[in-house]
């Protein structure tokens, strides 16, 4: 699977600005370009990435173009396909929700915002999906949920 932009910076989805800036920062200063012509194409894509997500406009439409190649990778946004879990099997804190990654298992990988919840799809019986992405390893899940009575 081809990295996502916030992958190839090593930020998080929700990532800010200012943290966008000084990942890009970081990145340009491990990937030197004399170290090759493999590495002078991570710059292009490192540059890429960064103009991208640090303009709010390009990063929307780069959010969604993204969920859209992921729909034609297989899984849509409903999650088919992903492994499930419950917001009871997520960890509450003032920021939202956060549990370890399944796969890499990463303490807090997948986080979930207020907000995050406001977008997700009503799955047909009375609950709502989201899929979500560990910050580490890139790795999606499905989350399920209900509205609060
Ligand atoms: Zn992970």
């Amino acid at each position: 699977m081809q990295m996502s932009y916030y992958e190839v910076l090593g930020v998080a989805d929700n990532a800010s600005e200012s943290e966008i800036k000084l990942a890009y920062k970081e990145k340009l200063l491990t990937n030197h370009p004399d170290k090759g012509v493999t590495q002078q194409t991570l710059i292009t894509l490192i540059k890429q990435a960064y103009t991208t997500l640090v303009n709010p406009v390009e990063r929307q439409k780069y959010d969604e173009s993204f969920k859209e190649s992921i729909k034609r990778l297989g899984f849509n946004v409903s999650g088919d396909g992903l492994d499930t879990y419950g917001l009871e099997e997520f960890e509450e804190d003032e920021a939202g929700w956060n549990r370890e990654c399944p796969r890499c298992q990463i303490r807090e990988g997948i986080t979930l915002t207020e907000e995050d919840l406001e977008n997700g799809s009503p799955d047909g019986s009375g609950g709502y999906d989201i899929i979500v992405q560990c910050s580490s390893c890139s790795l999606w899940i499905k989350v399920k949920y209900y509205e609060a009575e």
